[in-house]
C-alpha cells in the first residue's frame, strides 16, 4: 500500500487564483527521444485575492525543469524550489513575465495524460489536468489566458503541425525541420489546450455561418483512414447549424478541426478549435460501422462541438462544476439527435442507460452529487452522475420553463458569464433571473446524491367520481449524507379510461376539460393530488418521457401493463410498461421451480408487436428487447447473477419457441433490397431483423442459421454483419461460431475499429467469452495493453457486459479483473480505476459472490505503489 495517502481536496475550501495569467506563449521543440517546452507567462497578482503576499505557486508532474528566468533574468538556485508536484517561485513582484524551459518524454508517457504518441504521431490530452504534464502553470479551470503555440519538428516526419486557434505564422528551419504558430484569441484554461504533430491527411470542407463568414473545417487521419471522414464532416456541419437555428451560437474561429487518435483515454476532447477525437467516436462507413456507432459518431461529434459555447467559451469555475459543462452539453446533444433520429428511441436509450448504470452508481460507495463536495482524484468523476443525470437535471429545469423561456434563461447565461469560469449555480441563477422562477429547492439536485424513489398508491371514489393518486418521495442515504430534504421534481402524467382514451386532468371540482396530460410538481414528502369528474377506475401512466430521473414504485398489475403496452399514447411509457411486465416475468422466475408457468401473456403481447406492422417500428425495434442482465441486478437485492441469467435465458427461450413462426415471418418481412440508409425507419427495420434472428439462433434455430450464414455472406453493410456474427457467437452452433469469427477477422484485420466490436462480441458472450477464452483474447496479436479501446473491448466488455461468466461462483472472474487493474494501474491508472468499478458494489450481491468480490478489492489495495486514481476507488469500496 502506498505510504503518501491522496489528499481529499473540498469544494467549500475554494479560494480564488492568488496569481492570474493573461497571456501564454509556448513553443515545443519536438524530438524522437523527447520535446523541450519553453513557456513564457504574462503574470499578475489577482486584486480579488486575499492571499496578497502568497508565492507564486505552479503545478507540475512528471516535468524535468531545465530553467526558470523573471522579468528575463534566469532565477537563482535559491529562488525557486521544486516540491513534489509544484514549483514554487518564492519572492515575485505584482506583474512579471515568467519563462520556464521543461523537458519532458511524450514516448514514454503512457498514462495519455499531458502530450503522448499514439500511432507515431504527437497528440495531447489536457482535460482535467494533464496540461501540469506538459509544463508548469496554474493548472486550474479559473486560470483563463491567451495562448499562441508554436510548433517546432521534423518535416519530413510531421508535415501537420496542429494547435489552438488560428495559424498565424509557418516556416522552415534548418536541419529538415518546420514550424507552424498558432494564436487563439479567446481566453481559455489549460485543460482547453491542444497539439498535434504528425503524418496524417487532411480533408476539407468549409461551413458557412449565419451571420454569412465562411468557416474552414478540417479532418485530420491517418492515410488509411482517408475514407472513413465523410459522416463526421457531416455530423459536424449538421450540429453547427443546429446551434445557431436552436440556441443562437455562432462559431467563432476561421478554422476548425478534428483530429482522430488510436489511443485515447476518453471519447473525445473539446479543446478550443482543435477537437481530439478516439478514432472509434469518429471514423464511420457503411462497411465497417454500425448503426449504433453512426448514432454515437453523430452525437459525440455534436457534442465536442457545443461545448465551443457550453465549457469553452463559458467554463468550470473549479472542476466540483464538471457537471456545469457535461450536463448541459449532453442535454444539447440529447435535444440534437432527438431532432436528428427518433424521439421516443433516444429518450428510451438514455433511460436505458441512467436506469442501469448511472442508478446503479448513485447506490454504491462511489456516489456523489451532480456537484460533488468533495474528491481526491478529479479524474474518478468523468461519472454518469455528472455527464448523464447532470443532463437529466437540466433537462427537468427545461421541462419546467418550457421552450422559450430555457431559450431565454441560456441566452442570458451565455451573455452574462462569455469569457467566465462560473458555477452551476450561475447557471441556475441565470435560469431562475430569465423566467421569474424560484429554483431555491430545485437546487438539491445539485447537492444531494442517491436517486430519489417515488411512491405511488391511488384509489377511487366511485360516488364523487374522485380518482386520488397520493405520491411520497424520499431520497436514499449515500456514503457521507443522509436524513436528505425533499428535491423538487416534475412528474408528468396521464390517465387511461378502460377503451384507452385519455381522461381530461381537473384538478378540482369546478375545473372541466382540464388537459389530458400534466406536469405535476413535487416539492414535499408526501403529496395528495384529487383529479374530479373520472367517470371510472382509471389505469395511471406515470413518470411520461421519464420527466425526472427517479424510480417509480405503483403496484402494477400485469392487467394493467399489458394494457399500458398497448394503449399509452406515449410511447416511452407504452415501452417502459413493457419492459416492467418482463421484468416482472423474470424476477418470478428466479430461483423457481423448473416446470414453473412462464405468464402466456406476455408470449401474446410480444405476438402482436411482431404481427403488427402499423406500430411504430422503432418503437417496436425497442420493446422486443428483454430487459438486459445488468438492469435485472440492478433492480435486485442481493443478486444472484447466475440465478438472474437462468431466469433470463428461460423467457427468451420461452418467447423464441412460441413465437418461431412470427420470427421467421419479421426476419423475411424486414429484410428490404434498398440501398443502405440511416434514416429512422431503416435502422428500426435492422434492429428488428437481427433480434429476430438472435431469437431463433438462441434456440439453435436451422432456419435461422441458414439466415445467419446468408446474412454474413450478402450484408453490405456492418449492422447486419454484426448482426449476423453476434446472433452466431451467442449460439450453441460451435462450429459455425468458430468459422463465422474466423473470417470476419481474416476480412477486417487491419482495420482496428472492426477488430475492437470483434474482440468485444466474443467478450460479451456468454458461449464464447468464458474465462479461458478471454484469457485467449489477451494473447491475440491485435490485443494491446497500451491502447484502451483494446482493454475495453476484451476486458471490460466481460466485466461489464457478460454477467454470468464475470460472476462465477468460484471468484475466478473477480481475481482475474484484480489482476488486470493491477497491471494497466502501473501504466494507464484512468483506465484501470474506470476498469475496476464492477467490483465496487461487492455489497449488492448474494454473499457468497460480495465476499469474494471484496477480496478481489483487497488484493488491489494490497498492490505496491496504487495509484491516486485506484486508490481512491478501492478505497471508498471497502469503506463501511
Ligand atoms: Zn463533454
Amino acid at each position: 500500500m502506498r505510504t503518501n495517502q491522496p489528499q481529499t481536496i473540498y469544494l467549500n475550501e475554494y479560494q480564488v487564483p492568488a496569481y492570474l495569467v493573461d497571456h501564454v506563449d509556448l513553443r515545443f521543440e519536438l524530438f524522437e527521444d523527447g520535446a523541450r517546452v519553453h513557456s513564457t507567462m504574462a503574470v499578475r497578482r489577482n486584486p480579488e485575492s486575499a492571499q496578497a503576499e502568497a508565492p507564486l505557486e505552479l503545478n507540475g508532474d512528471s516535468l524535468k525543469l531545465e530553467s526558470v528566468s523573471l522579468d528575463g533574468s534566469q532565477l537563482a538556485g535559491d529562488a525557486y524550489e521544486e516540491q513534489g508536484d509544484k514549483l514554487v517561485v518564492h519572492t515575485v513582484p505584482a506583474q512579471f513575465e515568467l519563462n520556464v524551459v521543461t523537458w519532458i518524454e511524450p514516448q514514454n508517457n503512457t498514462r495519455l495524460e499531458g502530450l503522448y504518441k499514439s500511432s507515431g504521431m504527437f497528440c495531447t490530452q489536457c482535460e482535467a489536468e494533464g496540461f501540469r504534464c506538459i509544463t508548469y502553470y496554474p493548472d486550474r479551470p479559473d486560470v483563463m489566458a491567451v495562448f499562441r503555440t508554436r510548433v517546432e519538428a521534423d518535416k519530413a516526419a510531421y508535415p501537420i503541425l496542429l494547435s489552438n486557434g488560428n495559424p498565424i505564422e509557418q516556416g522552415e528551419l534548418e536541419g529538415g525541420r518546420h514550424f507552424v504558430t498558432w494564436e487563439d484569441p479567446f481566453p481559455k484554461p489549460a485543460y482547453l489546450f491542444a497539439l498535434v504533430a504528425g503524418d496524417l491527411v487532411e480533408k476539407k470542407d468549409t461551413f458557412t455561418t449565419c451571420s454569412g463568414r465562411t468557416i474552414d473545417l478540417r479532418m485530420y487521419v491517418e492515410p488509411r483512414n482517408a475514407a472513413k471522414c465523410d459522416f463526421a464532416m457531416d455530423a459536424l456541419k449538421r450540429s453547427m447549424r443546429w446551434d445557431e437555428e436552436v440556441y443562437g451560437r455562432e462559431y467563432d474561429l476561421d478554422i476548425f478541426m478534428i483530429v482522430a487518435v488510436d489511443d485515447f483515454n476518453m471519447g473525445a476532447m473539446e479543446n478550443k478549435g482543435l477537437n481530439i477525437f478516439n478514432s472509434s467516436c469518429v471514423l464511420a462507413s457503411q462497411e465497417t460501422a454500425t448503426d449504433a456507432s453512426f448514432q454515437r459518431i453523430e452525437a459525440i461529434v455534436a457534442h465536442e462541438y457545443f461545448h465551443n459555447w457550453s465549457g469553452n467559451r463559458v467554463t468550470c469555475r473549479d472542476w466540483f462544476q464538471l457537471s456545469l459543462k457535461e450536463g448541459f452539453t449532453v442535454f444539447r446533444d440529447a435535444q440534437f439527435s432527438a431532432d436528428m433520429g427518433s424521439p421516443t428511441v433516444k429518450r428510451i436509450e438514455d433511460a436505458t442507460l441512467l436506469r442501469t448504470a448511472q442508478f446503479a452508481e448513485d447506490a454504491g460507495p462511489m456516489a456523489h452529487p451532480v456537484r460533488p463536495a468533495s474528491y481526491m482524484e478529479i479524474s474518478n468523476f468523468y461519472t454518469l452522475t455528472i455527464y448523464e443525470k447532470g443532463a437529466e437535471v437540466v433537462r427537468m429545469i427545461h421541462n419546467l420553463l418550457g421552450d422559450e423561456l430555457f431559450r431565454k434563461g441560456s441566452d442570458l447565461y451565455f451573455e452574462r458569464h462569455d469569457g467566465q469560469a462560473v458555477t452551476t449555480d450561475d447557471f441556475v441563477r441565470a435560469m431562475e433571473d430569465a423566467s421569474g422562477r424560484d429554483l431555491g429547492q430545485f437546487r438539491l439536485w445539485y447537492e444531494q446524491a442517491g436517486t430519489p424513489v417515488v411512491t405511488v398508491s391511488d384509489d377511487y371514489d366511485e360516488q364523487r367520481g374522485i380518482y386520488r393518486l397520493n405520491i411520497r418521495q424520499s431520497v436514499p442515504d449515500t456514503p457521507g449524507q443522509s436524513g436528505k430534504k425533499p428535491q423538487h421534481i416534475p412528474f408528468s402524467l396521464g390517465l387511461l379510461d378502460k377503451a384507452g382514451e385519455p381522461v381530461p386532468l381537473n384538478l378540482s371540482a369546478e375545473e372541466q376539460g382540464g388537459p389530458v396530460e400534466r406536469v405535476l410538481e413535487l416539492t414535499e414528502t408526501e403529496h395528495s393530488f384529487e383529479f374530479h369528474g373520472v367517470p371510472e377506475r382509471p389505469v395511471p401512466s406515470l413518470l411520461r418521457n421519464f420527466s425526472a430521473p427517479v424510480r417509480v414504485q405503483y403496484p402494477w398489475s400485469r392487467e394493467q401493463l399489458l394494457f399500458l403496452m398497448s394503449h399509452d399514447p406515449d410511447g416511452f411509457n407504452r415501452w417502459d410498461a413493457g419492459q416492467r411486465l418482463a421484468v416482472d416475468v423474470i424476477q418470478s422466475l428466479v430461483g423457481a421451480a423448473d416446470d414453473a408457468e412462464i405468464e402466456p401473456r406476455l408470449v401474446e403481447a410480444y405476438r402482436s408487436l411482431l404481427n403488427d406492422a402499423s406500430l411504430d417500428q422503432a418503437l417496436v425495434a425497442k420493446m422486443l428487447l428483454l430487459p438486459s442482465e445488468a438492469y435485472l441486478v440492478e433492480l435486485a437485492d442481493q443478486a444472484d447473477v447466475p440465478a438472474i441469467h437462468e431466469a433470463r435465458q428461460r423467457v427468451l427461450t420461452h418467447l423464441a419457441e412460441s413465437l418461431r413462426e412470427e420470427l421467421v415471418a419479421c426476419y423475411q418481412r424486414s429484410k428490404t433490397q434498398a440501398d443502405y440508409q440511416l434514416t429512422p425507419d431503416a435502422i428500426a427495420l435492422r434492429s428488428l431483423r437481427n433480434t429476430a434472428l438472435a431469437w431463433l439462433l438462441h434456440i439453435k434455430d436451422a432456419q435461422g442459421l441458414a439466415f445467419a450464414l446468408e446474412q454474413s455472406r450478402a450484408a453490405d453493410n456492418m449492422t447486419d454483419r454484426l448482426g449476423a456474427l453476434r446472433a452466431l457467437v451467442n449460439s450453441d452452433f460451435v462450429d459455425e461460431r468458430e468459422q463465422a469469427l474466423a473470417e470476419f477477422y481474416d476480412q477486417f484485420s487491419d482495420d482496428p475499429q472492426v477488430v475492437e466490436m470483434w474482440f468485444s462480441v466474443q467478450a460479451a458472450s456468454h458461449q464464447a467469452g468464458q474465462l479461458p477464452q478471454i484469457q485467449a483474447l489477451l494473447q491475440h496479436t491485435a490485443f494491446d495493453w497500451k491502447n484502451p479501446n483494446k482493454v475495453r473491448s476484451v476486458v471490460g466488455a466481460f466485466a461489464g457486459q457478460n454477467l454470468a461468466a464475470f460472476h462465477k461462483a468460484d471468484g475466478s472472474g473477480y481475481q482475474f479483473l484484480a489482476d488486470q487493474v493491477c497491471r494497466l494501474d502501473d501504466s494507464n491508472p484512468q483506465i484501470a480505476a474506470r476498469l475496476i468499478s464492477p467490483l465496487t458494489r461487492w455489497k449488492k450481491f448474494a454473499p457468497q459472490y460480495g465476499r469474494q468480490m471484496k477480496a478481489a478489492l483487497e488484493l488491489v489495495r494490497n498492490k505496491n505503489e496504487l495509484s491516486r486514481d485506484v486508490y481512491e476507488v478501492v478505497l471508498k469500496s471497502l469503506a463501511d
